[in-house]
């Protein structure tokens, strides 16, 4: 580290559990954001300024006048661009040592499985069970840690599903591919702004906690928020020895 990042990164340097080996650690992790939204602005935002070397932020969608009560990585200024690429802009302006490398593509098959594949961690930012469901199916098969955030009108939830441990449960252990739970989009049932911050900014908490390998993760638990009591409850997570996406891949 030269004389600028220590200054930069010295109030972490100070926390002993995560020191200068935690930051050189943070300096060279890559990080796959999927979603640029209310989750993934957040998350970005953090990631950037606490260091992580390199973050591909991924979001097919241009920004929308909707969207800037909560995605604040978008400013008004950036109504109908790609907000991969607003992302960028705002993540360079943070932190310009980061390399932000922007996927203006909503992601799935291949393309999805090579950035997971080339990533140390992926955090789920999207906003519907089909991408949830690709980017579990990928993390389990390319064993990175998934981390897992959700948040609509005033409830939000958040895990880890690190399948380097063979007990850990993976997504679709607690949500089935086949179940076809309701969408519940923020477009039809509105969004505490601040509810997204708080659930996307515990992304990156655990994002950089696995990076720089400090404490322990929320694999195996999920944590849910109700933000109208500020209440939270946490709920042990079992592996599903049945589950279609890691039953098998947990014999090997
Ligand atoms: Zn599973």
């Amino acid at each position: 580290m030269n004389d600028d990042q220590l200054l930069r990164y010295s109030r972490h340097i100070l926390l002993p559990e995560l020191g200068i080996e935690g930051q050189e650690k943070l300096l060279a992790a890559h990080a796959l954001v999927i979603g640029a939204g209310g989750l993934g602005s957040p998350a970005a935002l953090y990631l950037a300024s606490a260091g992580v070397g390199r973050i591909t932020l991924a979001d097919g969608d241009t920004v929308d006048l909707t969207n800037l009560q909560r995605q604040i990585l978008h400013a008004t200024a950036a109504v109908g661009r790609p907000k991969s690429v607003s992302g960028r802009d705002t993540l360079a302006r943070l932190n310009p040592e980061v390399r932000v490398e922007p996927v203006e593509q909503r992601l799935e098959g291949a393309r999805l499985d090579a950035l997971v594949a080339a990533a140390d961690v992926v955090l789920d930012c999207s906003d519907n069970f089909a991408t949830r469901h690709a980017v579990n199916r990928a993390c389990v098969a390319r064993r990175r840690p998934l981390v897992s955030g959700a948040g609509v009108r005033f409830d939000g939830q958040i895990s880890v599903y690190d399948l380097r441990s063979v007990d850990s449960p993976c997504y679709a252990c607690l949500f089935p591919e086949d179940a076809e739970p309701e969408e519940m989009r923020c477009a039809v049932m509105g969004v505490f702004a601040p509810l997204t911050g708080i659930i996307g900014t515990m992304q990156a908490a655990e994002a950089l906690k696995l990076l720089a390998g400090l404490g322990e993760s929320l694999c195996g638990r999920l944590l849910l928020l109700d933000a109208l009591r500020m209440e939270w409850r946490s709920i042990r997570l079992k592996k599903d020895p049945a589950c279609r996406v890691c039953g098998g891949a947990a014999r090997i």
